[in-house]
């Protein structure tokens, strides 16, 4: 491949001319005025965390429906992670949930867009800036979605995305970026991301090794030009599929309950495709023997792991994560997926339930 030769052969392999490059490009896509390229999503949001001077002492705000990452990072600059619950049919976080957990010593939220969704920032950021509170978006699931005529990632003061080989953007390795329209906060992550150095060997600040790869940034631009005809597709897909499911599963009842629709002016990229189903496990392998693939994100909610069992939040204490956690169901949604994938999944989720019904 051309972009991989042409960064061996120029033999600087982080940062430099294509991590540059793609920084501008994805920037311009962001619709924001600077992305910096770092080494994860997970470095990308505790950068932008440290950027915020957000440490000990302070708390997050963080839906405990998230990858653990987004609890990980805060937890990574020292800050404690405050694990709210989250609305029952959209899965996210809403400016009710927030507005009755801001405290004191509330810094900062992170709402995560979830599965490719996108979570109605309006009211949330109206109430976070009349409380002087920090709002990072965790978009490393919805690259490219649309919230009220602005791309996810541009409405808070950072956005943050990772580039993890699965995602709607993936590199072949790991990757991820951060976003904003400030220039000193985008010029604090890009010092904070190579040791704070500025020119070479003078130290500003104690930074951290987590750069992009040259490699992974040459990659990245090739496959960044066809993200708009990726996501385009998997909406196509996940528009047909929520169709299909409809109607065959018609008073499925508890059996079977779709995603809910994108509000209006909202978006949906479908990262993942969503189910819940009282039956899951069940649903799960009668797809499996039908040749269905199926996954389940994430089977234990962020309060309820080994991880985060010092925060004390007991089984009970967020029930709409916990009851999620037992009856979500990711069904296959990729682009390139053909009708006759489309129609084994329609068939095997089709048969559970009818099986069910009768
Ligand atoms: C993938 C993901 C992350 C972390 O990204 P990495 O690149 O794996 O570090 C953070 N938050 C969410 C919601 C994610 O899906």
């Amino acid at each position: 491949m051309g972009a991989v030769r042409e960064v061996a052969e120029r033999g600087a392999f982080t940062l430099g001319e294509p991590v540059a490059e793609f920084e501008r490009e994805f920037a311009a896509y962001c619709e924001t005025e600077f992305a910096v390229g770092v080494s994860s999503g997970t470095e990308a949001l505790a950068l932008a965390l440290r950027a915020l001077e957000i440490g000990p002492g302070d708390e997050v705000i963080v839906p405990s429906n998230s990858f653990i990452a987004t609890a990980e990072a805060v937890s990574a600059v020292g800050a404690t992670p405050r694990l709210v619950d989250v609305d029952p049919e959209s899965h996210v976080i809403t400016a009710e949930i927030v507005a009755e957990q801001l405290g004191p010593r509330v810094r900062c939220v992170i709402p995560v867009h979830l599965y490719g969704a996108t979570v109605d920032l309006e009211e949330l950021l109206a109430l976070t800036r009349e409380a002087g509170v920090h709002v990072i978006e965790d978009a490393c699931q919805a690259h490219g979605a649309q919230c009220r005529g602005r791309r996810v990632g541009s409405a808070g003061v950072f956005g943050c995305f990772s580039f993890y080989p699965t995602k709607n953007l993936g590199a072949w390795g790991d990757g991820g970026a951060v976003v904003t329209s400030v220039a000193e906060l985008a010029e604090r992550v890009r010092l904070l991301r190579a040791h704070g150095e500025q020119p070479r060997y003078h130290h500003r600040m104690i930074g951290t090794t987590a750069r992009l790869d040259a490699l992974q940034a040459a990659v990245l631009r090739l496959k960044l030009a066809r993200l708009e005809d990726w996501n385009s597709e998997r909406r196509r897909l996940g528009a047909t599929l929520r169709e299909r499911l409809a109607s065959e599963c018609a008073d499925a009842g508890d059996a079977l309950e779709l995603p809910s629709a994108p509000f209006a002016q909202a978006d949906h990229v479908y990262h993942l495709f969503v189910v819940r189903s009282a039956q899951r496990d069940a649903l799960r392998e009668h797809l499996a023997e039908r040749g269905v693939a199926s996954a389940v994100h994430y089977p234990t909610p962020i309060h309820l792991t080994d991880a985060y069992a010092s925060l004390g939040l007991e089984r009970g204490s967020l029930p709409v994560s916990e009851r999620l956690a037992g009856v979500i169901c990711s069904l296959p949604l990729f682009p390139g997926m053909s009708d006759a994938d489309l129609d084994r999944v329609v068939e095997g989720v089709g048969s559970f339930v009818q099986a069910r019904a009768s």
